[in-house]
C-alpha cells in the first residue's frame, strides 16, 4: 500500500511538494522538524508525535523510496519494534522469516540456523514506519530537501526547505537530523574510516538459481561481500559492501557481484548484470559533534559501521526512540546539557555495538581469519551462537 492510500483511512495524506506552500507556513514554529524519513527519522518523528508535539518530517526522495540495504531485521530490531508498539509491522509487511544463514568464502559454505530474523524490502518497511508517524499526527512532506541553518541563540532552529513548489525557511524548537550517509550538516564533520567499503544494492523479481527459501546467503571475496535474500511478494534483495577500487576496475556492478559469488564458492547464480544497481557513499563513518544548539543527529547520520552483521536498521530506530525520549519536556525549553547527554547516551547505547561489529568486519577482511571462521562454522555451527547472542541483545529505547 502506498502512503497516499492513507487518505482513505482517516489519516491526513502525505503532502506532495507542489502543495507545500499551503501546508508549510513560514510563520509557523514547529516543535520539531525531522530531516530524513528512514527508520531513524520515522521513529523519532512518531515518538515525538505520540508526545503530542507538532512534528514536520521531510524527505528529499519521493516516498515510498528504495534504499540500498539487505533489509534484514535481527532479533534486537524486532524486539525494539515490539517494545514501542510496532511489533505487527514485519508480519503486516509480509516480511520473509529467515531460518538459515549460508556463508560462503574460499570455496567453503557453512550453514547456521538463525531464528528471529525477518527480511523486508526497505520501500515497504520504511513506508510502514512513515505511516505510523502520520498516525501519530506527524505532517510528512516528501521531495523536500532540508538544509539546517547555522545556530543562533534564539528559542528555535531554522531549516531552509527546497522543493518543486519553491523554497521556504521554517523554524522549530528542535531539529533532528536523520539524513543517513548524506553530507553532515553545518558545524559537524563526518569522517569516513580508512579503507571503508561502499554499498551496492538491487532488487530482483526473479529468483536466483539454487536459492533456499528462508535463507540469507552471504558470499565473501577479496573485493567485498554480497548478501542475497528473498523479501516480501516473491522479490529478492541483493546488497553488497565493496572495495571502492574493485568497483572502479570492474566492468559493471553486476559483473563484480557475480565474481564475488563465484570466487566464494556460492552456488547462487542469477541475472546479476541486468539488474538496476544503486550505490552509497563510504559506509563506516562517524560524525562529530552529534548534538548542537537545538539539534540532534541520529541513525547513520550520527555514526555507522559496515553492514556485515546487518544491524543498522535496529540502531537507527533505537537512536530515533532514544532521542525522542531525551527530548521529552525539552523541545521548547532547551536545556544545553542535552547536547552532552545525547553524546553520552548514544555512545552507551550504540557505541559498544558499533565496536563489536567493526571488530567482526575487520576480522572478516583478513583472508586467513575468514576462511578459518567458515571452516569452523561448517564443522561446528554452534560456534556462531555467541555472535548471534551478542547481536540479538535487546536495544533500550528510553533513557
Ligand atoms: C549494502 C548495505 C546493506 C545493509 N543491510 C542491512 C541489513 O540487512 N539490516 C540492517 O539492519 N541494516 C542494514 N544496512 C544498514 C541500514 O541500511 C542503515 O543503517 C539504515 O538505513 C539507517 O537508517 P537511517 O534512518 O539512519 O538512514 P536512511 O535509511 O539512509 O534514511 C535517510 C533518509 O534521509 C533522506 N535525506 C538525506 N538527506 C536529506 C536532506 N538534506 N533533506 C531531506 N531528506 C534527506 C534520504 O532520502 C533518506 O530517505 C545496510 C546498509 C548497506 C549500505
Amino acid at each position: 500500500m502506498a502512503l497516499d492510500d492513507h487518505a482513505t483511512k482517516g489519516v491526513a495524506p502525505i503532502v506532495r511538494a507542489t502543495d507545500q506552500m499551503t501546508a508549510v507556513n513560514e510563520s509557523d514554529c514547529w516543535d520539531a522538524i525531522v530531516m530524513g524519513a528512514g527508520p531513524a527519522g520515522a521513529i523519532a518523528a512518531r515518538q515525538l508525535g505520540l508526545q503530542r508535539k507538532r512534528v514536520l518530517l521531510i524527505d528529499k526522495a519521493r516516498l515510498p523510496r528504495d534504499k540500498v540495504c539487505g533489509g534484514c531485521l535481527g532479533g534486537s530490531a524486532l524486539a525494539l519494534l515490539n517494545g514501542i508498539g510496532l511489533g505487527h509491522i514485519p508480519t503486516a509487511c509480509q516480511g520473509v522469516s529467515l531460518q538459515t544463514f549460508d556463508f560462503s568464502s574460499g570455496g567453503v559454505t557453512a550453514r547456521i540456523s538463525i531464528a528471529d530474523r525477518i527480511a523486508i524490502s526497505r520501500r515497504t518497511f520504511d513506508d510502514a514506519l512513515v505511516r505510523e508517524a502520520m498516525r501519530a499526527g506527524v505532517v510528512v512532506c516528501d521531495q523536500t530537501y532540508g538544509m539546517l541553518q547555522p545556530a543562533t541563540e534564539g528559542n528555535f532552529r531554522t531549516v531552509a526547505l527546497r522543493h518543486a513548489g519553491g523554497q521556504a525557511v521554517v523554524r522549530a524548537g528542535v531539529v533532528v537530523i536523520a539524513t543517513g550517509l548524506a553530507n553532515a550538516p553545518p558545524g559537524c564533520v563526518a569522517q569516513s574510516a580508512p579503507r571503508s567499503l561502499i554499498g551496492l544494492g538491487a532488487l530482483s523479481d526473479s529468483a536466483p538459481c539454487n536459492i533456499v527459501s528462508g535463507s540469507l546467503h552471504m558470499a565473501y571475496g577479496s573485493a567485498g561481500y554480497v548478501g542475497v535474500t528473498a523479501v516480501e511478494r516473491g522479490r529478492f534483495d541483493i546488497a553488497a559492501a565493496i572495495e571502492p577500487h574493485a568497483l572502479a576496475a570492474a566492468e559493471s556492478p553486476g559483473r563484480l557481484v557475480r565474481e564475488i559469488l563465484q570466487s566464494s564458492g556460492s552456488r547462487l547464480t542469477g541475472d546479476w548484470e541486468n539488474l538496476q544497481w544503486h550505490g552509497t557513499p563510504r559506509l563506516t563513518r562517524r560524525t562529530t559533534p552529534i548534538a548542537s544548539h537545538r539539534c540532534l543527529l541520529i541513525g547513520d547520520a550520527a555514526a555507522y559501521v559496515e553492514p556485515f552483521t546487518g544491524e543498522g536498521i535496529g540502531w537507527a530506530m533505537q537512536s530515533g526512540a532514544l532521542a525522542a525520549s531525551l527530548l521529552t519536556g525539552s523541545v521548547r525549553q532547551w536545556d544545553s546539557t542535552i547536547e552532552s547527554r545525547w553524546q553520552r547516551l548514544f555512545d552507551q547505547a550504540i557505541g559498544g555495538r558499533h565496536r563489536f561489529c567493526r571488530t567482526l568486519s575487520r576480522g572478516m577482511r583478513v583472508k586467513f581469519l575468514r576462511q578459518l571462521a567458515t571452516r569452523g562454522l561448517r564443522h561446528a555451527p554452534c560456534l556462531g551462537r555467541p555472535v548471534l547472542w551478542n547481536l540479538d541483545r535487546p536495544l533500550g529505547f528510553t533513557h
